[in-house]
């Protein structure tokens, strides 16, 4: 694709907390609920006469939680794709990442080259396969190079925590940053062939000795800091020279 290619954007993003410094870069504004009947928020605004579309998951009636993983995130992302009509769906979020990949806190990674799940274990023939997934990111080593970020397999459960059998599952496809949401995501991009990129950065480390839940909420507010500007300079990039073909 040439650099004229990107005419819409769409990001998708789990929680509120994660998404501000994101919607503050971009200049994004709230437009609604995305349907009546869903949680889910709509966000909209310009970047260098490119249109940018934020859905956020929203909030729970029943707990007063964000909406996370992946049965929100199918809908968020096919609500939103059809809303849009995007020339690319970027999933923007905090994952956890491994000492094993010299990951630190802070840390920025781009999905290359596919996006798995490690908690749809499925053992008949052919369902192994469906269960992992493998939905395809688009080529973003040229872009990481260029942006300083890292690139690398994500891998998307449900849970926060992981069995012995999850690890398995993330070491065998090769995952290195986990997170909740992106699977989900892609695969929905798979279905309607829209090009797909996951932007992840890195909360809590998942082979390190800290409890995730207090690493994760202790390092939340400054890793979407950094999710926020480099979110924008992904964006910016992609404005610049489209989507690699390999
Ligand atoms: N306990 C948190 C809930 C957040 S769950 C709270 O009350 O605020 C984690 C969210 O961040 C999910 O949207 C997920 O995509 C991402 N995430 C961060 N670290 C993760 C990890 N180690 N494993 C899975 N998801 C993670």
């Amino acid at each position: 694709m040439n650099n004229m290619g990107i005419k819409r954007v769409l990001l998708i993003m789990a929680m509120q907390e994660e998404a501000k410094p994101t919607l503050n870069s971009l200049g994004l504004k709230r437009s609604g609920l995305l349907n009546p009947h869903l949680d889910l928020v709509f966000y909209t605004g310009n970047y260098r006469g490119t249109s940018v579309n934020l859905v956020l998951n929203g909030t729970c009636k029943n707990h007063s939680v964000d909406h996370i993983g992946t049965q929100v995130s199918t809908l968020s992302a096919h609500l939103g794709i059809e809303l849009v009509e995007p020339d690319i769906v970027i999933n923007a979020g905090t994952a956890g990442g491994f000492i094993s990949d010299n990951a630190a806190v802070g840390d920025v990674y781009l999905s290359n080259p596919y996006i798995c799940y490690h908690d749809r274990r499925i053992n008949i023939p052919k369902f192994v396969e469906y269960g992992i997934g493998f939905y395809p990111s688009i080529p973003t080593i040229r872009m990481a190079k260029e942006l300083g970020l890292r690139t690398g397999v994500i891998s998307t459960g449900n849970s926060l925590d992981y069995t012995e059998k999850d690890l398995e599952q993330m070491r065998n496809h090769k995952g290195v940053v986990k997170d909740m949401e992106a699977a989900a995501i892609a695969w929905v991009c798979e279905q309607h062939k829209k090009p797909f990129l996951a932007i992840k950065a890195i909360t809590d480390l998942v082979d390190g000795d800290k409890p995730t839940e207090e690493e994760f909420l202790q390092n939340l507010n400054k890793t979407s800091e950094i999710l926020g500007k480099q979110t924008l300079r992904v964006v910016d990039w992609l404005i610049k020279n489209g989507i690699d073909e390999e």
